[in-house]
């Protein structure tokens, strides 16, 4: 097998050498936004656990009253042996928090995202997806044999102008994008999108993976996919959607029907989680609310989420300010081509319930001091 190794040795060079290699650091997440590497105490600006509810003692206690109710896995595919009844009653909690007939759970929203294109488009369909959609979503795309065009980011006149002139020779078309950028922290012109799918009927997915529980969504597309594992602090994915549309994707989304079901404690997580999310409002609203602080300290655009980038270039650049701020008790982790366009290796601040205004100000003091790329 020398051939494999020197294959795996040379494609590791060239990563090292654009600085795009990436390495495991072990992190033990303790808590509110507090983990530890290397046996240091830090702050976490990079988790998506948005509510704190990761290790909330509701969320924990649910799961493990699951765990020893149902024990620790499905046993096998939902249409096999693995339908537990709490996966019926997390997705019907699901479609009515998301204003739809159905749902259908997935295993993660990277899982949910690559079966949604392929069961719904076909070959001589368009799927047309954001510039910046997730690599999942673009998976998704290239697992269907359906055409693929990408339109330039939140661009509601190329999303026109590419409708204008394929729509006609296409049987269905499917738009992709994301109610927040992941990246970036901004939003979709969902509601311009909506009505510029529904004049050329063509089905809008969003992707609502870091929407849910921190930013109110003013409306709703045909398909509104997510995740359990971010502002939920759990796992899972699912999509919800009319009552036939989810019905076929029983039969045909390849990535629930060939693939074990989520463990039953991850839902009884979520549900805890939903039931935590719809009790106490006020903790939704903080994650923007620091986000917006720390960008007005920053004087960086008004943040749309709790997602706040801040472009520093190139990936040696990104690196350095992690490192900087990592040595002050901050993590924020370096984000690098290809997860971003070249040329826009950043830091991303998350925001959390979890943090307070004082940390929030300590933090954005050591931006405006270490790194010098910022505004
Ligand atoms: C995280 C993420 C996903 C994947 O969700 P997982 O449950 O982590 O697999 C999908 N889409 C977007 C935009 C995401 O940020």
């Amino acid at each position: 097998m020398d051939s494999l190794d020197a294959f795996a040795r040379d494609a590791l060079e060239t990563l090292d050498a654009e600085g795009l290699r990436r390495r495991l650091t072990p992190t033990a997440r303790l808590g509110g936004a507090q983990v530890t590497r290397g046996g240091r105490p830090l702050i976490s600006f990079s988790c998506n656990d948005y509510l704190g509810l990761s290790h909330d003692p509701r969320v924990k206690a649910a799961a493990m009253a699951a765990v020893q109710a149902h024990g620790a896995g499905a046993g096998a595919s939902r249409l096999v042996t693995g339908d537990h009844p709490l996966l019926a009653a997390l997705e019907a909690r699901l479609a009515a928090v998301k204003g739809k007939s159905d749902a259908l759970v997935f295993g993660s929203g990277y899982l949910a995202n690559i079966a949604i294109p392929p069961a719904l488009t076909r070959e001589g369909d368009l799927i047309l997806a954001d510039e910046l959609a997730h690599a999942c979503l673009l998976a998704g795309a290239r697992l269907s044999a359906a055409r693929t065009l990408r339109f330039a980011h939140n661009d509601l006149d190329a999303l026109a102008a590419l409708l204008r002139a394929e729509r006609a020779g296409v049987r269905r078309v499917l738009i992709l994008t994301e109610r927040v950028f992941s990246m970036d922290g901004d939003r979709a012109p969902l509601a311009q999108m909506r009505t510029l799918a529904e004049d050329h009927d063509a089905w809008l997915l969003v992707d609502d993976a870091h929407g849910l529980g921190v930013v109110e969504p003013e409306v709703s597309a045909p398909l509104e996919m997510g995740t359990l594992s971010k502002a939920l602090g759990g796992y899972g994915g699912y999509l919800a959607a009319s009552a036939p549309v989810i019905d076929l994707l029983r039969s045909r989304a390849r990535s629930f029907v060939y693939t074990t079901a989520l463990p039953p404690a991850s839902a009884a997580a979520a549900l805890a989680a939903l039931d935590i999310l719809e009790a106490e409002p006020e903790r939704r609203a903080r994650p923007l609310a620091l986000a917006r602080r720390f960008a007005e300290a920053l004087r960086l655009p008004v943040p749309q989420s709790p997602i706040v980038p801040l472009i520093v270039g190139t990936p040696e650049r990104a690196l350095g300010a992690s490192a900087a701020l990592e040595a002050e008790g901050f993590l924020a982790v370096a984000i690098r081509p290809p997860t971003v366009p070249p040329g826009t290796a950043r830091l991303r601040f998350t925001f959390s319930a979890a943090h307070d205004a004082e940390t929030v100000d300590r933090l954005a003091a050591a931006v405006a001091r270490l790194i010098p790329e910022s505004p």
